[in-house]
């Protein structure tokens, strides 16, 4: 069966999902994932031909019973009890060369080429569960043999997984008109592969090899995880991007920590629903926090839709509240969810805990967070409390420290921090910088990073023609090494960037921290003034504040010689880098590199750090070809600003670049695009 007949196909049976989603009052989420992810084997199924999902076929070979899967007076599934042979093409042209590097890297499978360049493995299966609503099969002949059961290797891979079970894509399907979801698990002679195919939410189909974390993991040991093998957009190109069914406008967060490590989180959502029969809010929240070997569970207490109590479960890292009646197209309602748990992890003995860019309140995907922000934040009065925003009133009550910060927004991850700060505060031209160094005042170093921040902010909004975004900031130092992290308004970055050079792991540390600091400074605007609403455009974040990072510590060298001199430098490690990175390796599609082993995971680094940047200098080199240097310059620097202006605090996206170099130079950039930035080419920069 063709896509375009499936789609139809799934569409004929959208009647009999929109009955499944009709709950009666006191309708039991909780019971009705459990069903799904638990389902009853029932009768068996004829097929006439291999199950067809599109890109991807499954053929019961002789001795497999292929049976109907039943949970909540439905079929939800097909269960193939016995051989089968698993047939996957993959056809993206994009996709093709990061596949291929997967299935060499991260997968026993064998791929061969098909028609057309395309790539096809072949793999023969000990058994197959497929999960969907409206698989295109008939119905089951007969009634169910109830001494079949699930498979024994399906309940190893759902013991505490790291990826989500089934029912949270059923869900959508069942309550948020996602038809034609197809989840399914292949339990392969080599290896067990993941099926995610959702064309109406993420318009994306995906494969993932299922590992194990090595049992020597004395926390996650023997836990399943997925590894990306393949993706392909449905009905639409890699650059089209997904608009969010329900997306968050405003974010009222309270944060109480009364004492240890216990944090009470109280998160009012205000939402709109961006199209009719979203019936369902799924968000990511956090399951557990650890520390150490310690692992702590989070705990959800409350969940209100529109100040009444509402279905929802907690599970998987996932919240799913139940929208019921779905909010009509354009309405706007509230989410209240009250949770708690061990929050305020301290590491290691440390006077201080950081709620990160990590889903501690019900976190929205990338393109559905769009809000207002107000965080109120209560600690004990030992502590200091730094949050994103602007600060409201920092007051005591109760013997506690209370602070409110606010931001009109739009902003996406906001965060919090609180410690046995000092504080050393400047403000200059309306902006405010804290610097909080931890347990010692280390007033010279702060006093660095004060100057520092102001040059460099002064440096890009020349660069950049836009202001600093807000009007404070919060540089917080975290008692580790090696890192920084910029959500809005706040810098989190290790101690290496206050202490003098007085050690060897120092030294090794601060190589080039004025870069990872000019780098988190530079995400105020590559990440905040411009947003990203997907992994794919990472690069607008990362690649853009390691270039602009370069460019600052240029422009702040002392003399032109040195300052080239520098940016040179800079430029070999990021040629240096992107040559270690090997084949099928694209800027875009980074996030769908297999990066389960360290070089893995050290080459998507690679290319969003290394290649991102090279690239960009590509930009600015064919601009200067085309139009000499003076005048190339002027067009590269006019391509930063237009793109940082265009959107007004918006998502970019790589097509407004091409749009903007386009109309900027009257050429057309898309294949230029498609080879270095969605492809896997790099540009030669000598
Ligand atoms: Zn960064």
């Amino acid at each position: 069966m063709s896509r375009s007949s499936l789609v139809r196909f799934t569409g004929a049976l959208a009647v009999a999902a929109a009955l499944l989603a009709a709950p009666c009052m006191g309708f039991d989420l909780d019971a009705w994932t459990r069903a799904v992810d638990t389902p009853q084997v029932g009768g068996k199924v004829e097929l006439a031909g291999p199950l067809d999902l599109g890109w991807i076929t499954v053929k019961p070979r002789p001795g497999c019973t292929v049976r109907e899967l039943e949970a909540n007076g439905s079929r939800c599934g097909l269960l193939f009890d016995g051989p089968a042979e698993l047939t996957v093409t993959i056809t993206d042209r994009f996709m093709l060369p990061v596949a291929r590097r997967n299935i060499r890297k991260a997968t026993s499978l064998k791929a061969s080429g098909g028609d057309h360049g395309s790539l096809r493995i072949v793999e023969p299966l000990k058994g197959a569960v497929v999960w969907g609503l409206e698989l295109p099969v008939p119905p089951a002949t007969g009634g169910g043999d109830h001494t079949a059961t699930l498979p024994g290797w399906l309940a190893k891979i759902f013991d505490d997984p790291i990826f989500t079970h089934p029912s949270h894509e059923l869900a959508e399907e069942a309550f948020e008109g996602a038809h034609g979801t197809v989840v399914a698990l292949f339990h392969g002679e080599d290896d067990d592969l993941l099926l995610d195919q959702n064309p109406i939410i993420d318009q994306l189909e995906e494969l993932f090899v299922v590992k194990k974390i090595p049992s020597r993991d004395a926390v996650n040991g023997g836990r399943a995880y997925i590894v990306p093998v393949a993706a392909q957009p449905i009905g639409r190109h890699w650059w089209d991007h997904v608009a969010a069914p329900v997306i968050a406008t405003a974010e009222d967060l309270s944060v109480t920590n009364p004492s240890g490590q216990q944090v009470t989180v109280k998160a009012k959502s205000t939402l709109r629903a961006m199209r009719g029969g979203v019936g369902l809010w799924r968000v990511a929240l956090a399951q557990r926090t650890r520390k150490e070997r310690n692992v702590y569970p989070v705990t959800v207490r409350s969940v209100l839709v529109n100040g009444k109590p509402a279905p929802w479960i907690h599970q998987d890292n996932e919240l799913l509240v139940r929208l019921y009646p779905a909010p009509a197209p354009g309405a706007t309602f509230t989410v209240e969810v009250e949770h708690e748990g061990n929050f305020a992890i301290r590491p290691a003995g440390d006077a201080y805990w950081a709620l990160g860019t990590w889903p501690w309140y019900p976190q929205p995907a990338l393109n559905a967070e769009l809000a207002r922000l107000d965080l109120h934040v209560t600690v004990p009065k030992e502590l200091k409390a730094f949050a994103s925003g602007d600060t409201v009133s920092r007051e005591t009550k109760a013997g506690m420290n209370v602070l409110h910060t606010h931001l009109d927004g739009p902003v996406q991850f906001p965060v919090v921090a609180a410690g046995d700060y000092h504080v050393f505060s400047d403000t200059r031209d309306g902006v405010h910088c804290d610097v909080a160094t931890y347990v010692f005042g280390k007033k010279k170093a702060a006093k660095l990073l004060l100057d520092f921040f102001f040059s460099a902010i002064k440096i890009y909004d020349g660069y950049f023609h836009t202001p600093y975004p807000y009007k404070e900031m919060h540089i917080v130092e975290i008692n580790q090494w090696g890192w920084g992290q910029a959500p809005p308004g706040v810098i989190f970055i290790t101690q290496e960037a206050f202490s003098p050079l007085s050690n060897t792991i120092n030294q090794i540390f601060s190589q080039g921290i004025n870069e990872r600091i000019a780098h988190e400074i530079a995400h105020s605007w590559w990440g905040h003034v411009v947003k990203m609403d997907s992994s794919e455009e990472q690069w607008l974040t990362e690649s853009f504040a390691e270039y602009s990072a370069a460019l600052l510590l240029q422009s702040a060298a002392g003399s032109k010689r040195k300052g080239e001199r520098l940016f040179n430098k800079v430029l070999t490690s990021w040629r240096g880098g992107t040559s270690m990175i090997g084949d099928g390796a694209s800027i875009y599609l980074h996030g769908y590199m297999a990066a389960d082993d360290d070089a893995g995971a050290m080459d998507r680094i690679r290319v969003l750090y290394n290649k991102g940047p090279l690239v960009l200098h590509a930009i600015r080199l064919r601009l200067e070809k085309k139009l000499g240097t003076k005048q190339g310059d002027r067009y590269f620097w006019a391509f930063f600003r237009a793109f940082l202006k265009h959107d007004g605090g918006g998502f970019g996206s790589t097509e407004d670049l091409v749009a903007i170099l386009n109309r900027i130079t009257g050429d057309d950039w898309h294949p230029w695009f498609e080879r270095y930035v969605y492809g896997c080419e790099t540009p030669k920069i000598k």
